[in-house]
């Protein structure tokens, strides 16, 4: 097995493989082209350090519907891309503002610098049922791909979560 230079020795770990689930989420995630667009520009902007957010919209028959990405700061600085922290003030403030409309926070986006957009142990631990994790890997800058995964509460493992575009 080759090790690319952004797939860093434990992506490979049995730590890391445990975090995965072999079976796909039965939900997916609906987002448009720009999000898309607006999320890659973030992580891109953000690198070498890992960027954080919400993403705000609604929860329809198992799938995630996303109207709008949010920035939230990283109060973690680290480039090392196995934990973020979203600031709570951000989350909160975002929160307060969706309360009474018909949209409500889904899940919680973040870039991994130089490394696969495959989750690690601290992004299971930290990561909520019934919220979406998209994943955006940037190596040298560059967006090369995103992810997208949520919590099987039967194992506590991550599924990976199909990523369908809408307009
Ligand atoms: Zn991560």
């Amino acid at each position: 097995m080759t090790t690319s230079k952004f797939e860093p020795e434990r992506f490979r770990s049995s730590a890391y493989l445990a975090t995965i689930d072999s079976a796909a989420a039965p939900g997916h995630i609906h987002i448009s082209e720009s999000s898309l667009t607006a999320l890659f520009r973030e992580a891109e902007t953000g690198y070498p350090l890992e960027i954080c957010g919400l993403l705000i919209g609604c929860i329809n028959n198992g799938n995630w519907l996303v109207h709008e990405i949010r920035p939230v700061a990283n109060l973690n600085t680290d480039r090392a891309a196995d934990r973020f922290q979203l600031d709570p003030t951000g989350y909160q403030t975002i929160d307060r503002e969706l309360r009474g409309t018909e949209n409500e926070i889904i899940g919680v986006y973040h870039s991994h610098p130089d490394c696969p957009a495959k989750p690690s142990p601290t992004d299971l631990d930290n990561a909520w049922e019934s919220f979406a994790y998209p994943i955006i890997s940037v190596c040298e800058g560059k967006t090369t791909e995103m992810l997208c995964w949520s919590v099987n509460t039967k194992n506590n493992r991550f599924q990976n979560v199909r990523i369908v575009k809408i307009a």
